[in-house]
């Protein structure tokens, strides 16, 4: 669902996340109330939120999902910045989106599975941040620690492949 910040503050955020989890006195080792709430509001751009950046996988899932050659999909539905791959943007909404609806949901881009279990995301002051965009922030039961680290582990992967 999300589309995330530009890659250069990415990666310095991701940097400082990894530092603070390595620390192991992050505030969400308690585990962390989410629940999606389906608003795809993570799916629309908001001032220094932006792309949808893909790895292979996620270009040759999504072309699988859309019955395409992966060729094709990449040429058809993605360009190139900073030799990274990632969903033309030709407005606020992702492409995919349809109402409040995701109509790739089941082969979505990795970045929107991990939502919004980012490195990036995981300190204080970005948490507050995101909630203030993301209604399912403090709904739902407890996601425990273990699984954030395990989607935090998919999510630093994927970047790594970018
Ligand atoms: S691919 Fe789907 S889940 Fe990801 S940003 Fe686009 S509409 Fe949202």
């Amino acid at each position: 669902m999300p589309r995330t910040v530009r890659q250069s503050s990415r990666r310095a955020a991701h940097r400082q996340a990894a530092a603070g989890d390595r620390r192991g006195s992050g505030w969400w080792h308690q585990g962390v109330r989410f629940a999606c709430q389906g608003s795809g509001n993570c799916c629309v751009s908001r001032g220094a939120w932006g792309w949808v950046y893909l790895t292979l996988e996620d270009r040759r899932r999504l072309a699988r999902q859309l019955g395409i050659p992966t060729r094709q999909f990449t040429r058809e539905y993605c360009e190139k910045t900073d030799g990274l791959f990632h969903l033309i943007e030709s407005g606020p909404e992702c492409m995919f989106l349809a109402g409040r609806r995701c109509t790739v949901y089941e082969a979505r881009p990795t970045q929107c599975r991990t939502w919004p279990f980012w490195p990036e995301n995981m300190n204080a002051r970005a948490w507050a941040a995101i909630a203030a965009g993301c209604p399912g922030i403090g709904r739902g039961g407890i996601v425990p620690v273990e699984e954030i680290r395990r989607i935090l582990r998919e999510q630093r992967a994927s970047t790594a492949r970018l």
